[in-house]
């Protein structure tokens, strides 16, 4: 019998912010094979002496499943790590669907994605009473076009928090995006650059009106994380309203209503 190929979410970058089963899989396993640079090589610290360990980065789709089917047939526990949280942006069902049709049990472990790390990073909440209690994951189009009705300009229209991935390298165009959209040259945009990496994290905040010029300065152009956000910078500002969740006349299952 086969073994079970585990899809398994490395989390933003620090070692440390994989999950418990992750560690516990990649401790298991008999083969490993990373996502390229985008995966920090702390996580393979978790590994066995033994184990197999190999980088996707110079491999085609089909090269990767073959790779995955014939391990499966040696080990018992084989791992795919993946950057962030394996659904967003990973090419899951392309990877998963030769498995599949292989006869490969396959299994998924969540991970912390960037977006939540660099809200994290940057000290920020992402929701806010009144103000906005909706994210969109998302990001503008590039090599992949974006579905009919998904375009930036379209889903910043509703105005709440934007977790932007993969389009840092056309930050102008977001910005462009975001003003036809009616944000104001005055909105805050926060972007962070290899979120919990150890040494290597970067934070800038801006305006939209100059969030790409200081992206330009700083040479941040690949691997970070656009928010934008009306939410962002609410710790400074003590106008908002705060959560009904921690209003003392709101009573829910572990607390009891005070009137
Ligand atoms: N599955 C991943 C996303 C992969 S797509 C996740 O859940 O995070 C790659 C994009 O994710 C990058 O272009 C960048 O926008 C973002 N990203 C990945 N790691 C990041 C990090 N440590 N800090 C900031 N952004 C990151």
């Amino acid at each position: 019998m086969s073994g079970q190929v585990w899809f398994v979410g490395a989390g933003p970058g620090a070692a440390d912010l994989i999950t418990v089963r992750g560690t516990r899989l990649l401790a298991e396993a008999g083969a490993v094979l990373y996502a390229g640079s985008l995966v920090s090589k702390a996580a393979l610290e978790w590994t066995r002496a033994d184990c197999e360990i190999a980088n996707s980065a110079g491999m085609t789709l089909d090269e990767i499943a073959y790779w995955l089917i014939e391990r499966a047939a040696r080990h018992a526990t084989v791992v795919r790590l993946q950057t962030g949280d394996p659904s967003l942006y990973g090419a899951l069902a392309e990877m998963a669907r030769p498995l599949d049709a292989a006869g490969i049990r396959v299994g998924i472990v969540p991970g912390v994605s960037s977006a939540m790390a660099s809200a994290a990073a940057a000290g920020e909440t992402l929701t806010l009473p009144e103000v906005t209690q909706t994210l969109i994951f998302t990001r503008i189009a590039g090599r992949t076009p974006m579905p009919e009705g998904e375009s930036l300009a379209a889903l910043a229209a509703h105005g709440c928090s934007l977790c932007i991935y993969l389009s840092i390298d056309r930050i102008a165009s977001v910005v462009a995006e975001l003003r036809s959209a009616g944000w104001s040259d005055s909105a805050p945009i926060v972007v962070v650059e290899k979120a919990s990496w150890p040494g290597e994290e970067r934070i800038l905040r801006g305006t939209l009106t100059d969030i790409a010029a200081q992206c330009r300065e700083a040479g941040i152009d690949r691997q970070a994380m656009i928010l934008a956000s009306p939410a962002l910078g609410a710790r400074e500002r003590d106008t908002t309203a705060v959560s009904r969740l921690y209003d003392a006349g709101f009573a829910h299952g572990f607390r009891g209503s005070t009137d």
